[in-house]
C-alpha cells in the first residue's frame, strides 16, 4: 500500500546536498526551495510560512531542513484544529539531526528512521513507548487500523508501567518488537476483523481484511453496510473498499456512502449479482457473507485496494493562471499533485511541472484540441487521474468547452461516468488588470480576435457593438503571424466609438519571466506593439488614469456610470 509522498522544504543552498540524499529515499519527493535563495530546486516557493500551512492542510508529510522552532511556530496556528496531521520532520541542514515533530500516528518515528539511517545519524526519538518497544503499538501498519486512540494510550503507559501483554492473531509486525509476552498477561494485542467490545485491557487492531460489495439503489447505504456487517459480526473497521459494478460508478449515494464510513470505492464490471462483483475483483481465496444486495468477503490477509477493480476515474479540467505559481490555487495544486497523467500544449504542461517520474505527460500542439479532449478521456475512462492543463482559466478560450464538447458529442457511457471537474484559474485578463489597477473595474467584454475557429463577421460585428455599448474591452488572441491584419481593422472599428486619449494597457507575459506592462492611449496604439503573448485591455469613457509614486501609472474604471470632471 502507497504511502504519501514527502515533500523537502529548504530555505538555502547550504541544505541543498543534504535535501539531496533525502529525495533519493523517496522516489517522487519534490525539493520545495525558497525563491532567490535556491537553485536548483524541484519547485519554488515564495512564503516558507504559506508553502509549510498548505503542505501540512493537504496532508502531505513534510521534512523541513531549518530549526526546529520555525516549524513549530510556523504550523503552531494549525495545530489546534482537526483535521490532516501528517508527519512532520525537521532535519539539521548538515543532516547531523533528524527531529520528529508531528504526526506520531502519521508514523513519523518510521520516517524518521528512515532518514537517519540514509544521512547515516540517529534519529531524535522521544516517544516513550517506542523507545521501549521498538515500535509504536498506536500506528499500525497500512493495512492495519487500530480501534481506539484513547484506549489505545492508556493501554500503552500500563505497559510502559511495567505489565506484560499477550498477542492474539496475526500481528506479523510485532515479530520485530521488543514487548514484555506472556501468555498469561492480563493485557493483549487482539489483532482481528471480529466485532468485538472494547475494553481497557485489549488493544484492539483491526485488520483491513474485508471488501463490501453493495448492489446499486440500496436506501441508506451506510446504514445498511454497518447492518450487515453487525449481522455477520465484523468490525466497521475491518473495511478496506466498497466494491460496485461499473455501471453504478456516478452514484452521488454510493461516493457519499464511502466517504461517510472512510472507505476507497472501487468498480469492477457489473454482473449478476453481488457475487459475480466479488469473483470478478478478487482471485484469492475468500469465505463471502451477507445476502444479496450486500456481500461481505473477508480474506486472511489485509486486502490492498489499489489491486481491487479500478477507482472511478478522474478528469480535471484546471486552469494554470497567468504563470507565476502563486496566483495558481490550491485545489490545481493538490489536482496536479495526483494526476497520472497530464494532457496539454507543451508550454504550459512545462509550466505546470516539474512532475514525478511516474506521471504520464502527453504533449500535443496547440490546435489539436478536440483530439486531446477525447485522448484524455480514453484514459480516464480506464480509470486513471487525468489532468488537461490550460493557461489562465481553462473557461476562457481554453480546454474546457473543449472536453465538454467532446463529452456531449459522445455516446460512450465510461465517458460520461468519468468524474469530470472544471477547476479555474487567473485569466489573462483578470491577472492584467491587476498589476494595472482596475481598469475592468465596471462592465466589460472579453472577446478573442482569433477568426481560426469563428467568421471575422462576427468578430466585427461584436466590436461593434461592445464598443458602441461603452464597454471596457479585453482582447485575447490579439494578433499572430497568420493573422496580422486583425488588430489593426478592430483598433479601427473601436476608434469610431471611443476617444484618442481612452486609457490602454498592454500586458506582456504577465505573471512569467521577463514580464512588461504598459500604459498608454488608443490613439497610441499600434499593432506592432502587440504580440501574441500580450493582452489588450481597452478602457472605456469612464476609465482614468494617475500617476503613482514610483512613477508608474494606475488605471481603472469607476465603479459609477456618468460623467466625472477631472478624468
Ligand atoms: N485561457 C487563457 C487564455 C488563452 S487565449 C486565459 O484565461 O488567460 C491566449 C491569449 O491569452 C494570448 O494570445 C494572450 O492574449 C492572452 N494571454 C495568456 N497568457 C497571458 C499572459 N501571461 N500575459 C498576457 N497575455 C496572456
Amino acid at each position: 500500500m502507497t504511502r504519501p509522498v514527502p515533500a523537502i522544504v529548504i530555505l538555502g543552498n547550504g541544505s541543498l546536498a543534504t535535501a539531496r540524499t533525502i529525495a533519493k529515499l523517496y522516489p517522487g519527493a519534490l525539493i520545495h526551495g525558497l525563491a532567490e535563495r535556491v537553485e536548483g530546486a524541484d519547485r519554488v516557493y515564495h512564503e516558507f510560512g504559506a508553502t509549510l500551512r498548505e503542505l501540512y492542510q493537504q496532508d502531505t508529510p513534510i521534512i523541513a531542513l531549518c530549526a526546529a522552532g520555525i516549524v513549530i511556530r510556523t504550523l503552531a496556528p494549525l495545530l489546534l484544529e482537526k483535521g490532516a496531521e501528517p508527519p512532520v520532520l525537521a532535519v539539521a541542514e548538515d543532516g547531523s539531526a533528524v527531529v520528529p515533530l508531528l504526526g506520531g500516528l502519521g508514523g513519523v518515528n518510521v520516517l524518521a528512521r528512515e532518514i537517519a539511517a540514509g544521512l547515516n545519524v540517529a534519529p531524535a526519538i522521544t516517544t516513550s513507548g517506542e523507545l521501549r518497544f521498538g515500535t509504536c503499538l498506536l500506528n499500525p501498519p497500512s493495512g492495519y487500523a487500530l480501534g481506539d486512540l484513547e484506549l489505545g494510550k492508556r493501554f500503552v503507559s500500563d505497559l510502559l508501567a511495567g505489565e506484560t501483554v499477550r498477542i492474539e492473531g496475526a500481528a506479523p509486525w510485532l515479530a520485530q518488537a521488543q514487548l514484555p509476552e506472556d501468555a498469561q498477561a492480563r493485557l493483549a494485542v487482539h489483532v482481528s476483523p471480529v466485532e468485538r467490545v472494547p475494553t481497557a485491557n485489549e488493544l484492539l487492531i483491526y485488520p483491513r481484511s474485508v471488501l463490501v460489495a453493495v448492489s446499486g439503489g440500496i436506501t441508506d447505504l451506510p446504514n445498511a453496510v454497518r447492518e450487515a456487517l453487525h449481522q455477520s459480526r465484523i468490525a466497521v473497521q475491518s473495511v478496506a473498499c466498497l466494491l460496485a459494478a461499473d455501471t453504478d460508478m456516478a452514484s452521488p449515494a454510493l461516493r457519499e456512502a464511502a466517504l461517510e464510513l472512510g472507505v476507497p470505492l472501487r468498480f469492477t464490471n457489473a454482473g449478476a449479482g453481488v457475487g459475480e462483483l466479488v469473483s470478478n475483483a478478487i482471485s484469492q481465496p475468500v469465505s463471502v457473507l451477507g445476502d444479496d444486495s450486500i456481500a461481505i468477503v473477508v480474506a486472511e490477509q489485509p486486502l490492498d485496494p489499489l489491486q481491487i477493480g479500478r477507482p472511478r476515474g478522474r478528469l480535471a479540467v484546471i486552469g494554470l493562471g497567468p504563470g507565476a505559481a502563486e496566483l495558481m490555487v490550491p485545489a490545481v495544486k493538490s489536482e496536479l499533485a495526483r494526476a497520472n497523467d497530464v494532457l496539454g500544449y507543451e508550454t504550459y504542461v512545462r509550466m505546470a511541472g516539474p512532475f514525478r517520474d511516474d506521471q504520464v505527460l502527453h504533449c500535443t500542439d496547440n490546435r489539436e484540441e478536440m483530439q486531446r479532449a477525447r485522448h484524455a478521456f480514453e484514459l480516464a475512462a480506464q480509470g486513471r487521474s487525468v489532468v488537461v492543463v490550460s493557461s489562465g482559466d481553462p473557461g476562457v478560450f481554453a480546454m474546457a468547452a473543449a472536453v465538454l464538447e467532446a463529452l456531449h458529442e459522445s455516446s460512450d457511457p465510461a465517458w460520461h461516468r468519468v468524474d469530470l471537474e472544471i477547476l479555474p484559474g487567473v485569466s489573462a485578463s483578470l491577472a492584467t488588470a491587476a498589476q494595472a489597477g482596475a481598469p475592468l473595474g465596471h462592465d466589460f467584454c472579453v472577446i478573442s480576435l482569433s477568426d481560426n475557429l469563428k467568421p471575422w463577421s462576427i468578430i466585427e460585428k461584436r466590436l461593434d457593438l461592445a464598443a458602441q455599448a461603452d464597454l471596457a474591452l479585453a482582447f485575447y488572441n490579439p494578433i499572430s503571424r497568420s493573422r496580422p491584419w486583425q488588430l489593426g481593422q478592430a483598433l479601427d472599428i473601436v476608434s469610431r466609438h471611443r476617444e484618442p486619449q481612452t486609457p490602454v494597457v498592454l500586458g506582456r507575459d504577465i505573471g512569467r519571466p521577463g514580464q512588461t506592462l504598459r500604459v498608454i492611449t488608443l490613439g497610441q496604439l499600434t499593432p506592432d506593439q502587440v504580440d501574441m503573448r500580450t493582452m489588450v485591455l481597452i478602457g472605456s469613457s469612464t476609465t482614468c488614469t494617475f500617476p503613482r509614486a514610483d512613477g508608474g501609472e494606475w488605471v481603472y474604471t469607476p465603479r459609477w456610470y456618468g460623467t466625472k470632471p477631472g478624468c
